[in-house]
């Protein structure tokens, strides 16, 4: 997998990501940030438990 998950992009760094709806995907720093503004990433990785 060498294209971004959410915007398509090739020939880009990608992140992982674990995102709320589609699970890990692999994404580009600027689909990483917008996700991550709109919070639909999960965080605490390698936690398990409730983030509230
Ligand atoms: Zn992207």
């Amino acid at each position: 997998m060498d294209e971004c998950a959410v915007c398509g992009r090739r020939g880009v760094s990608l992140l992982w990501a674990r995102h709320k709806e589609r699970g890990g995907i692999w994404i580009c720093a600027e689909c990483w940030k917008k996700l991550y503004e709109d919070n639909m990433l999960v965080y605490g990785s390698g936690e398990s438990g409730c983030s509230c």
